[in-house]
């Protein structure tokens, strides 16, 4: 057997051990096998964390720094990653499976979040109040929170704690990431080069471990001021009432079911690579996962025939492969997940018409075909909760508000996609349909200056943008009687 990498936790600028000396394994989704350990921390090094943290945020170098010297180690992050990007991608995709092309497009572009915010750091400002009151000069300032706690989940350890990192430390508070015990590597692999970045011992602290004991600790620690929490609905309730012990903030990123609407003057061929690209793109497993497709009647054979005719050729494999397309899922729980659903879509009256098992080449690893179901409602279990898998839902309809209505009948509102050439429609529909993010003619642009969030199931709070800086300071406004 080869020897496991073994990855300690970092705690006050230091790689240690948890206290309880600890390790759990952590597993390659291509062949099933353990590939790495990692410390296994528990309440105590939760409680050395947000210590440390605190340290550095009241009375440490970081706090005498100014904002452009902050914003310039937080860009000299981005630069080191852009010198890495190689091996952070073969790490990440060692451990959740993600194509490493997938990967290194992700990677090369992650630097520009840490170069946006580097660039706000000077641009955090206060205003002055026009004040209804003589002699009377106020003012207000935007004042770092403390110490965050950061929660990510497995689907994108590196994209997911940027979002998290780069606003939070620009703003001048401190930081404790809890990544996801399913993937800690690559999260590992990105704090030495905070290391070398040269952050002062405290400011960024990373406690591996499960969700009980690690994020409770976390959650429920009264110098935690704010808690930014990426994940599914279960764990986010468990983190909205341990935040009402001490009233931490919250951003809560959760799932989402967002739709797909193809119009009949759409483009078919762009909107089924719009679809495909956002469905089976990371195997599903994406929060934006476009999962429902409503396709105009006009349109619909069209689209229909264009996704089975390319999801045929999507070459599935090990993700470690140039031209693999799309690789496996990163747990074996969440192939069974997956697995399930497609039961519940079958005996729910859902036509599976591709997809829907293992692939048969592929014994090894936690692999499962890109797969499509018709309904002819929305009323089905697949088509209204979140899959995170490589599973999509089609559903006709006649007119625009039909499509409104059925993009609208879920409790979840994160993304939605909108194929159409007629702009005014396509600008009605983006206005009307429940979603934080809605893209047009396009699926899963990303960019450091948009904001990304939603509501209902989906959470609340925005990262990215300039609207995350307002989730990482405070206002105080200061009077000043001339
Ligand atoms: P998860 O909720 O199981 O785990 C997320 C994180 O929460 C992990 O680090 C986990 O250890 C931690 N956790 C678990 N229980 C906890 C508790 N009681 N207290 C504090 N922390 C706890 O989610 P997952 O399975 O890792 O990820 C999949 C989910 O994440 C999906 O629902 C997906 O939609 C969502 N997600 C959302 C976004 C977004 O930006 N909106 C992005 C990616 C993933």
């Amino acid at each position: 057997m080869t020897q496991l990498i073994k990855y300690d936790m970092y705690i006050n600028g230091e790689w240690t051990p948890s206290s309880e000396g600890k390790y759990f394994k952590s597993y390659n989704p291509a062949t099933g096998e353990a590939w790495c350990e990692v410390a296994e921390g528990i309440a105590e090094d939760v409680d050395r964390a947000v210590n440390a943290a605190q340290r550095a945020f009241e009375n440490s170098e970081w706090s005498k720094m100014t904002y452009t010297q902050r914003g310039r180690l937080v860009s000299k992050l981005g630069d080191l990653i852009a010198e890495n990007v190689e091996e952070l991608a073969t790490f990440e995709t060692t451990d959740n499976g993600k194509l490493i092309r997938e990967m290194r497009g992700q990677l090369r572009y992650l630097p520009e979040f840490y170069y946006y915010f580097g660039g706000l750091a000077d641009k955090i400002q206060g205003r002055t109040l026009p004040i209804d009151k003589q002699d009377m000069f106020v003012f207000t300032n935007r004042e770092p929170l403390g110490v965050v706690a950061a929660i990510t989940p497995w689907n994108s350890p590196l994209y997911l704690t940027t979002l998290k990192l780069a606003p939070a430390l620009v703003a001048g508070n401190t930081i404790v990431i809890k990544p996801s015990e399913v993937t800690s590597a690559s999260l590992l692999e990105l704090v030495r080069l905070v290391e070398e970045a040269g952050f002062p011992p405290g400011v960024v602290n990373v406690v591996t471990g499960f969700g009980q004991p690690v994020g409770e600790a976390l959650t429920t620690h009264p110098l935690v001021r704010k808690i930014a929490f990426t994940g599914g609905e279960e764990s986010a309730r468990h983190v909205v009432r341990n935040s009402a012990e001490n009233f931490a903030q919250l951003s809560l990123e959760l799932g989402g079911k967002s739709p797909n609407i193809v119009f009949e003057d759409a483009d078919p061929d762009n909107a089924a690579m719009g679809i495909i690209a956002g469905i089976f793109g990371a195997s599903g497993q994406s929060c934006v996962a476009g999962s429902r497709a409503f396709l105009h009647k006009d349109i619909y054979d069209k689209v229909i025939h264009r996704l089975v005719e390319r999801v045929q050729k999507i070459k599935i494999g090990d993700p470690l492969q140039d031209d693999t397309e799309m690789g496996p899922l990163a747990t074996e729980a969440q192939l069974k997940r997956v697995e399930n659903y497609v039961n519940f879509g079958k005996r729910e009256g859902g036509n599976l018409i591709y997809g829907g098992k293992k692939p048969e080449q592929l014994e090894k690893g936690w692999y499962f075909q890109p797969t499509i179901f018709e309904h002819t409602d929305n009323q089905s279990r697949i088509t209204r909760e979140e899959i995170f898998g490589p599973v999509l839902s089609v559903i006709p309809f006649k007119d625009e508000a039909e499509a409104i209505q059925l993009a609208n009948s879920t409790d979840y509102g994160l993304a939605a996609g909108i194929w159409a050439t007629n702009i005014g429609k396509a600008h009605r529909v983006a206005k009307a349909v429940r979603a934080g993010i809605v893209w047009v003619n396009t699926y899963r642009s990303i960019s450091p200056i948009a904001p990304i969030g939603g509501s209902g199931l989906s959470g609340y709070g925005r990262e990215g943008g300039y609207e995350a800086i307002y989730d990482y300071t405070q206002s105080k406004v200061v009077w000043v009687n001339t």
